[in-house]
């Protein structure tokens, strides 16, 4: 298994975060570039290793089957996130008590208490993960173990109880093999996995969690937008904030969520657009001086060619209000492997963007993020009534787009057609 000590785009972001901060972009993010992905402890947390007590272990994992099979499911109209297959992973724990006995039991309906924590301040953060049934019969993880330790780092910033990503990790493979039969044996399908942790602990204080539960969902999707890869636009949200320098953006909270349905529905009322894309840093006096962030679950890139002719794709360096995707990280890797352009991370201003569109030099712009993968966008419009589009779309070009081979090469490797560390086979 990969052992993911420090991140290589941690690294990467460390050094184009001394340039941003050259170019005035708040020099104290520099401090708060972190170890996104570790799944060590860090020095402050200390070595909770050495207390066995810390964690459940999947050795003890109890498998409760269930007494029912649901009938088979329709591909066709399979909505993202709304089946469930017949299991579920369930384990708790209580401060002064330490883990119960992790469990794989029947899905069913979690009982929480009235005053759980987590109903009344957001105590909860997930993970999103997809299992592949490969071409080779083998199911497969895509770097997990990077899910699993950015959970870790979610949980501990709500302060719920932490556990070993290495031990979560084994219990969710046994998870998957109970409910191997579920996995779509089609092209674009796959199994959605729902690690999710949250404050069940019953008192209205706004306090540590006395209570932690960790919970993980199964469910079988097909392609996230139903478009497919056709381009899709978005709506340059410049009010909206959905992360700021010193909050949470940077984790997989549920709080970073709820706040970003009014912006979407407004958008999709006012704009026909699936999606919001933040900006941040802009002023009264300088709207193009804003600078282009994320969408609400998707990284974005931009793919643009500057005035010498020399291509560049770039997307925000991980400063704090960037959730460190996944899929981003291994955008970043496949195209800097790749060399035939150059990859950045940095600051986006809207009025770059707007220059390259408008001199033909904005070729692609795409999201990135597990449940997409990598999704093209064509317009990004803006509430002035600008509208900046992309010079060629998948439409054009469909195999020659970098988007689309990108998202060729990912999910080659999550279909196991090529052999990668990356795709982690479980049987
Ligand atoms: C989950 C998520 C992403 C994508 O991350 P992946 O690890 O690639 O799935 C991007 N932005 C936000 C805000 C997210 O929550």
């Amino acid at each position: 298994m990969l052992r993911p000590a420090l991140f290589s785009a941690a690294a990467l972001g460390r050094s184009l975060l001394s340039s941003s901060s050259a170019l005035g972009t708040c020099a104290a993010l520099t401090a708060a570039v972190p170890r996104w992905f570790s799944a060590q402890p860090s020095p402050e947390e200390g070595d909770r290793t050495a207390d066995a007590q810390y964690t459940f272990r999947a050795r003890d994992l109890l498998i409760e089957r269930s007494p029912v099979q649901q009938p088979p499911i329709n591909l066709e109209d399979l909505k993202f996130g709304t089946v469930f297959t017949d299991h579920m992973f369930h384990v708790e724990h209580v401060v002064g008590q330490g883990w119960g006995r992790p469990a794989v039991k029947p899905f069913g309906l979690l009982q929480v208490h009235p005053a759980a924590q987590v109903l009344h301040y957001g105590l909860c953060c997930f993970e999103g993960m997809k299992a592949y049934a490969g071409v080779d019969g083998r199911t497969r993880l895509f770097r997990p173990e990077l899910n699993m330790a950015r959970l870790r780092r979610s949980a501990r910033r709500l302060q719920l109880a932490d556990f070993d990503p290495q031990e979560l990790l084994a219990c969710l493979k046994q998870l998957l093999m109970v409910d191997r039969s579920w996995l779509p044996e089609r092209e674009g399908y796959s199994i959605y996995v729902r690690p999710f942790i949250f404050s069940s602990a019953s008192a209205l204080g706004v306090a540590k969690p006395a209570r932690s539960t960790i919970s993980i969902l199964l469910s079988p999707v097909g392609p996230y937008f139903p478009t497919g890869l056709k381009p899709i636009s978005l709506f340059v949200d410049e009010l909206n904030r959905r992360a700021w320098p010193g909050g949470v953006g940077d984790c997989k909270v549920g709080g970073n969520y709820a706040p970003t349905i009014q912006p979407q529905v407004e958008a999709a009322q006012r704009y026909g657009t699936s999606q919001v894309l933040y900006t941040f840093r802009e002023s009264h006096e300088h709207p193009d001086h804003g600078e282009f962030e994320e969408c609400g679950a998707m990284n974005m890139f931009f793919y643009m060619e500057q005035r010498d002719g020399r291509r560049v794709l770039a997307t925000p360096a991980l400063t704090g209000t960037i959730l460190p995707g996944v899929t981003r990280d291994s955008v970043l890797q496949l195209a800097s492997g790749w060399g035939e352009c150059e990859v950045q991370e940095r600051p986006i201003t809207i009025a770059e963007v707007r220059q390259a569109s408008e001199e033909g030099r904005l070729l692609e712009i795409f999201g990135s993020g597990t449940a997409c993968i990598v999704q093209p966008v064509g317009s990004l419009i803006r509430a002035n009534g600008e509208v900046y589009r992309t010079r060629f779309s998948p439409d054009d070009d469909p195999a020659g787009s970098l988007s689309s081979r990108l998202q060729r090469a990912l999910l080659d490797i999550q279909y196991g057609r090529v052999e990668h560390p990356w795709g982690v086979a479980l049987d």
